[in-house]
């Protein structure tokens, strides 16, 4: 794993062996006004990351947050005060995006399987894009569209021939659930065109996430400029926009490094230098929607230790949560063999590593690890474990449900201060919807 120290003190920092959010709220603080566990997600991080990705951008690209890796209202808040639009993949997260104060119009709506009730509600209330990920919905959103008496702004979503990919979770190149293939694309390009209640904006790639190589991400980049040359030779009109996905990664495990941004900010650099005069990209917006890069680091998984035993020899950390908050960390998520995510003792970060430790969660299943066999400072009932870089697929890609055990809060520092951003879940809400 990425020594849990140095990304410490990138994006944190330590005082007296305590984990510090935004530069002074200190981890027990926070954990003695919240409770454990708990998620805390700290705005400079946020801020830095945002910055760091409009700088390696070129000029004149519009950034739209991507929902999923993160739904908190307070977090959605945060990039629509940036300016910046909203990518979602269903009716809810367009309800949530809504609710954060995000104008319709700066909502993209993607995904593969929009039932007729999804599009339904986004045309009826007014939408950016919908992204069209099979024929299909062509179909079906023109015949919405028709009845509802509104024009629908339709961007197709390409799965690319396999030349351009590499990275670490292939999402193109193969047979896939997304988007049209690139064989079929001018096809369905006049489909959309010559549909009276269809305006064609403009092409979507996104064919991999957590892309640690900044080379793939310009060769990606490189082949999305490629087909849209191609398409506006066909339509005779250049796009209005191009979106180049998300997909920009964090390092999590082993020598994973990060994404080098000087040598990607110069790669897009010199890609898009040779489409600036290009009266084939006049007037075309492009986009980027990543989700990960934006906020995974800027978050971490706070548990405490309620047992300490050791079995056969082997010594094991007991926390008070786990995988049901944070199935990513437990390897279940995204993983086929379980690395660890960066652990430490938030509250004995400047002692030595003493002993070799599983942390586990406390339900009653073996999936339930959030480190194995790592090197700790010696702990003790009572120390808090941390699990850094858990800002983005985390309590929302976790199942909450699972043993019954409260939903974790979150935690935003922000200016000094250290905000409750969702509750914690009570023991009346595991019942709520049961009839
Ligand atoms: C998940 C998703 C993203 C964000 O991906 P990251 O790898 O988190 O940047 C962007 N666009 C679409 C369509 C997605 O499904």
């Amino acid at each position: 794993m990425p020594e849990s120290r140095d990304l410490i003190a990138r994006h944190f920092h330590m005082d007296s062996g305590l984990l510090m959010f935004g530069g002074q709220t200190s981890i027990e603080t926070i954990v003695a006004t919240y409770g454990t566990p708990l998620f805390i997600y700290d705005a400079a991080v946020l801020n830095r990351k945002y910055e760091l990705l409009q700088q390696t951008l070129p000029q004149n690209f519009a950034i739209s947050y991507s929902v999923k890796a993160n739904p908190s209202q307070a977090i959605l808040k945060h990039f629509v005060q940036k300016g910046c639009g909203l990518e979602i993949a269903s009716s809810g997260e367009f309800l949530q995006a809504l609710q954060a104060g995000c104008a319709s119009n700066a909502i993209l709506f993607a995904g593969p399987g929009k039932t007729k009730a999804e599009l339904e509600l986004v045309l009826a209330k007014g939408i950016g894009e919908i992204h069209i990920e099979s024929v299909l919905e062509v179909a079906r959103i023109a015949a919405i569209s028709q009845r509802l008496g509104v024009m629908a702004n339709v961007a197709i979503r390409v799965n690319p021939t396999g030349e351009a990919l590499g990275g670490a979770m292939r999402m193109g190149g193969q047979s896939t659930p997304f988007g049209i293939d690139e064989e079929e694309l001018e096809s369905v390009v006049a489909q959309v065109c010559s549909n009276p209640v269809l305006k064609f904006s403009g092409l979507h790639l996104f064919s991999g996430t957590q892309i640690l190589d900044y080379s793939v991400l310009v060769s990606q980049y490189r082949k999305g400029l490629d087909i849209a040359r191609r398409i506006v030779k066909k339509t005779g009109q250049p796009l209005r926009t191009l979106d180049f996905g998300g997909g920009w990664g964090i390092p999590y495990f082993g020598k994973e490094m990060e994404l080098d941004t000087k040598k990607l900010k110069s790669g897009l650099e010199e890609v898009f230098s040779e489409v600036q005069n290009d009266p084939d990209f006049s007037g075309t917006q492009f986009m980027v929607e990543p989700g990960r890069y934006l906020v995974g680091e800027a978050g971490v998984y706070v548990t405490q230790i309620t047992d300490v035993k050791v079995s056969r020899g082997k010594k094991f950390l007991i926390v008070d949560g786990g995988m049901h908050h944070h199935l990513a960390a437990s390897g279940n998520f995204g993983q086929v063999i379980k690395k660890n995510f960066p652990v430490c003792l938030v509250n004995k970060i400047d002692q030595p590593m003493k002993e070799t430790v599983d942390v586990v969660g406390p339900l009653c299943t073996p999936l339930d690890v959030l480190a194995r066999g790592i090197q700790l400072p010696e702990a003790i009932v009572g120390d808090l474990v941390g699990v850094l870089q858990s800002g983005a697929y985390g309590r929302t890609a976790s199942p909450l449900h699972f043993l019954s055990h409260c939903s974790p809060p979150e935690v935003l520092v922000e200016g000094g201060e250290a905000k409750l951003i969702r509750r914690r879940g009570t023991y009346e809400d595991l019942t709520r919807d049961c009839v």
